[in-house]
């Protein structure tokens, strides 16, 4: 009997404690966030488009492997393998490195199996567009022009907030120094890769 309460009381104990929330956010004043005039405040762990550095990848897949839905998608012109010692990759060349934002759920499972870390959820959340087709971003491409993450759309305005504009800045000038080895990670498009999905 003494089992059989506790279970009731906690059952009313946790339906409790979730209505105290959803009772506060009823109450709450609605407030509208004036996007893009006004930068929107995301929770620290927002989860937005990946950054991805390809100078560390070594093309295993494991990222691939843990995606739910098959989004990703990676081809290498050979082995790649991270020199402890100094920390570069060694080997071939990543011929392509895409995710297909169409399906992805930014749920950020294909980050933690990655053994060099160079998959992350960044903090970019707007990549919107006309074309469904150019959603599968080839980070490739953009490490060619030495990025590591999107760039919204609107943000090649010349005329932009002042908040946009700084952070236009940031990702331009992200990793700068690392231009060099990016773009040596960056395999032939016209080379026979040996690992696809
Ligand atoms: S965030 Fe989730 S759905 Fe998107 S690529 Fe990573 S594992 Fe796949
Ligand atoms: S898990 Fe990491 S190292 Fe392996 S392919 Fe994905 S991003 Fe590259």
């Amino acid at each position: 009997m003494p089992r059989f309460c506790r279970k009731i009381y906690l059952s009313i104990k946790t339906i409790l404690l979730g209505m105290r929330v959803t009772v506060r956010y009823c109450f709450a004043r609605t407030i509208t966030a004036q996007y893009p005039d006004v930068e929107p405040i995301c929770q620290e762990r927002f989860k937005g488009f990946h950054v991805y550095q390809i100078e560390r990848c070594i093309a295993c897949m494991a990222c691939a492997r843990a995606c739910p839905v098959d989004c990703i998608s990676v081809e290498r012109t050979a082995p790649r393998k991270l020199d402890k010692a100094t920390g570069l990759v060694t080997g071939g060349k990543i011929k392509r490195f895409a995710i297909n934002y169409t399906t992805c759920l930014f749920c950020g499972l294909c980050t933690d199996p990655c053994p060099t870390k160079c998959i992350h959820m960044g903090p970019v959340y707007d990549y919107s567009g006309y074309d469904r087709a150019l959603r599968t971003v080839e980070f490739t491409e953009l490490a060619k022009q030495g990025r590591r993450t999107v760039v919204p759309l609107w943000h090649k305005k010349a005329k932009l907030p002042h908040w946009a504009a700084a952070n236009r800045d940031y990702w331009e000038k992200f990793d700068a120094d690392k231009r060099d080895l990016m773009l040596e990670s960056v395999g032939p498009d016209d080379s026979a890769g040996d690992n696809e999905k």
